[in-house]
C-alpha cells in the first residue's frame, strides 16, 4: 500500500483518488479553493471515460446527473440540416456519451470519497523530491510528505517544475463564449433534445443539455486576435456574443437572447512533455497534457490517466514505485500526445468551414476521430499491456 497525496480536486484528482483507493492505497487530496462551488459549464463524458467510471460503479449516477449526448443534429448557419449521422462520434462498443455540468460531476466524485480525504484551502506552492518520498509545501506554511505526490492541479501547475519540465502555452487565435440557459426558455430545444451544432465561416455554435436535461450548455467558438484569459470564469458581454453570430438562423438568436450572462475562455495549446515523473512525483490531467478542446477530450484524458495509474499501481510499494511510474508515463504520454495532436488537427478543420462543402468538412472531423480511435480506447487494458511489456 502507498501513501498518496494528490494536488487538485478537479476531475482528474478526484477520479484518481477514487480509482487508487479502489486498489487499496491510502489517499489524500489537497485543493486550493476553500469551497467546491459549482463553477464551470458542461463537458461530455465520452465512451472512453464512461466505461472506466463503470468499473467503480459510477455509470448510473452519471446518467442520472447528465444527459445522453450520443445523437446530434448538424446545421449550417441558415439552419439547413447537413446529411451527417452520428456526428462527430461513431457508435462505440465502450458505451455512450453523457453530457454533465462540471460542478455537479465534481460534487458526485467528492460524494464517493470519505470527508477526511479531501482537504480544502490547501494551495500547494512547491513540491520536492526526497530520497524515497516527496514533500508538498502549502501557502499556509504547512506541509505533508507522501510516498507519491500526484500533480493534478490543472493548467497552472506547480508540479511540472518539480519534475523539471515546462509546457509553454500558445494562443490558438480562437476564443469561446459560453453560457448556461434553462431549457424551458428554448422552444427549439424542447422539441429536439439532441446535441446541436451550427457551422459557419470560422465560427461554430454548439449546444447540448446537461443537468439531467434541465440546462442548455452553449459554446460559441470565434476567431480572436487577442489572447483572452485562459479562464473558466472570465465574464464577457452578451452584446459581443450577439455580434459574433449576427445573421445566423433564429434558433441561434433565440439561444443567445435567452442567456442572462456569458463567459469567455481563451483557447491555448501546449506541446507534449518528454517526461512526467521523478521517483515519487508524477503528473495527471491538464497539468500533464492540457489540450485544445475541439474533441472534448480534456476531462476524459484526465480520467483515463487516473484509471491507468491505478491499474499500474495495483499492489505497488515504495520499492516498485519508480519503475511503475515509468510504465504509467510511457503509456499515457503516447496516448495523450496523440489526442493533443488530433485535437489540434480537428481545430484546423473547424476553422476551415468557409469552404462551401460543409458536409464533407463535417465528415472529415468525424473520420479523423474514428481513424485515431479516440473514443474507443480502453485505458485499463492499455495500462495492463504496458505492465506486461516491462
Ligand atoms: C473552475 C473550472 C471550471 C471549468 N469549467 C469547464 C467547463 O465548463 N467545460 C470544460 O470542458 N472544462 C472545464 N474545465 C476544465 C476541465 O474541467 C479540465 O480540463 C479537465 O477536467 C482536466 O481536469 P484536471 O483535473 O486535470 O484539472 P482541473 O479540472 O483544472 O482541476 C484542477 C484543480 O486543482 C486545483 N488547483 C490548482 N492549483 C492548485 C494548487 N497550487 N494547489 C492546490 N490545488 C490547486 C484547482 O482549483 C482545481 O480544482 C474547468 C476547470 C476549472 C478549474
Amino acid at each position: 500500500m502507498l501513501n498518496i497525496a494528490i494536488i487538485g480536486a478537479g476531475v482528474g484528482g478526484l477520479t484518481a483518488a477514487i480509482a487508487l483507493r479502489d486498489k487499496g492505497h491510502q489517499v489524500n487530496v489537497y485543493e486550493q479553493t476553500a469551497e467546491l462551488k459549482a463553477i464551470g459549464a458542461g463537458f461530455g463524458v465520452l465512451p472512453n471515460a464512461m466505461h472506466l467510471l463503470a468499473t467503480v460503479g459510477l455509470d448510473d449516477d452519471i446518467k442520472r446527473i447528465g444527459h445522453s449526448a450520443g445523437a446530434s443534429i448538424v446545421r449550417d448557419l441558415d439552419g439547413n440540416k447537413l446529411p451527417v449521422e452520428n456526428w462527430p462520434q461513431k457508435p462505440s462498443p465502450l458505451g455512450s456519451t453523457y453530457a454533465v455540468h462540471r460542478g455537479e460531476f465534481q460534487q458526485l466524485l467528492v460524494s464517493e470519497l470519505p470527508a477526511e480525504v479531501v482537504h480544502l484551502g490547501k494551495r500547494a506552492v512547491r513540491v520536492h523530491q526526497h530520497d524515497d518520498h516527496a514533500r508538498i509545501d502549502f501557502a499556509d506554511a504547512t506541509g505533508v510528505t507522501a510516498d507519491l505526490v500526484i500533480g493534478a492541479e490543472g493548467i497552472r501547475t506547480v508540479v511540472q517544475e518539480a519534475v523539471g519540465v515546462k509546457a509553454p502555452a500558445t494562443g490558438e487565435g480562437v476564443m469561446a463564449y459560453r453560457a448556461l440557459v434553462p431549457v424551458e426558455k428554448l422552444s427549439w430545444a424542447l422539441e429536439d433534445q439532441r446535441l446541436a451544432i451550427w457551422f459557419g465561416p470560422q465560427r461554430t455554435f454548439l449546444c447540448y443539455l446537461v443537468s439531467s436535461g434541465k440546462i442548455m450548455n452553449v459554446v460559441g467558438y470565434v476567431p480572436s486576435d487577442r489572447d483572452a484569459a485562459e479562464s473558466w470564469s472570465a465574464p464577457a458581454e452578451l452584446d459581443d456574443l450577439r455580434a459574433e453570430f449576427a445573421g445566423w438562423e433564429p434558433r441561434v438568436q433565440e439561444t443567445i437572447n435567452a442567456a442572462e450572462s456569458t463567459f469567455k475562455w481563451g483557447i491555448f495549446d501546449r506541446p507534449p512533455l518528454p517526461t512526467w515523473s521523478t521517483r515519487s512525483i508524477t503528473l495527471l490531467g491538464d497539468a500533464a497534457h492540457a489540450m485544445v478542446p475541439h474533441l472534448g477530450q480534456g476531462a476524459n484524458q484526465a480520467m483515463e490517466d487516473a484509471f491507468a495509474l491505478a491499474t499500474i499501481l495495483e499492489g505497488a510499494d515504495k520499492g516498485s514505485l519508480a519503475r511503475l511510474l515509468k510504465s504509467y508515463e510511457s503509456v499515457r504520454i503516447e496516448r495523450t500526445s496523440l489526442v493533443q495532436r488530433v485535437s489540434r488537427e480537428a481545430g484546423h478543420l473547424y476553422r476551415d468551414f468557409s469552404n462551401d462543402d460543409l458536409t464533407k468538412k463535417a465528415e472529415a472531423i468525424s473520420d479523423l476521430i474514428a481513424a485515431n480511435h479516440i473514443a474507443g480506447y480502453d485505458a485499463i487494458a492499455e495500462a495492463k499491456r504496458a505492465l506486461a511489456q516491462q
